[in-house]
């Protein structure tokens, strides 16, 4: 288990589209488990904040995602993760990312989602999500896809540094 540095904005791994996870037993698989759950605490210990991180973010191009959302019961790494459903209503709210944690983006997503995925010990869930466990879900898995909030702007001025965040 290791801390690792978190690539930024710019890194061409954050534009790339991960594979798959064929077996949880595959090799790599545990290592990049704890070095996301490891990478996360510290970000979390350090800024306060930190729901969530996607593997491409230390570099290593496969489908796991490591959510932190006690609210929900979910601690945890979600592997190969998809979004079965979206609900067509919508929300909008400022998003931010560890790999640009000083800047806000103005984005729209789903209201509600329902994930599939398998979690740590190998079994199949679901995952039926709404509001901010929705919205979080959604970005972590865009990360998979090569996708950052970023690109999901809602139009060239929803940007915003953190101290001035728009209400
Ligand atoms: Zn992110």
């Amino acid at each position: 288990m290791a801390i690792k540095k978190i690539l930024l904005l710019g890194a061409p791994g954050l534009w790339k589209h991960c594979g798959a996870v064929r077996s949880i037993k595959a090799p790599g698989v545990r290592k990049t488990i704890s070095d996301l759950r490891a990478t996360l605490a510290d970000f979390r210990k350090k800024n306060g904040f930190g729901r969530g991180i996607a593997a491409p973010q230390i570099g290593v191009l496969k489908r796991i995602i490591y959510i932190h959302f006690p609210k929900a019961g979910i601690s945890g790494a979600l592997i190969n993760p998809r979004i079965e459903k979206r609900s067509k209503a919508k929300f909008k709210l400022w998003d931010d990312c560890f790999s640009f944690p000083g800047l806000l983006v103005r984005v729209e997503r789903a209201r509600e989602v329902t994930v599939s995925c398998t979690n740590e010990k190998g079994e199949d869930c679901v995952i039926a999500a709404q509001d901010d466990l929705s919205e979080l879900l959604q970005h972590e898995i865009d990360h998979l896809d090569g996708i950052l909030a970023v690109q999901r702007a809602i139009d060239n001025r929803s940007f915003a540094w953190r101290k001035e965040e728009t209400p």
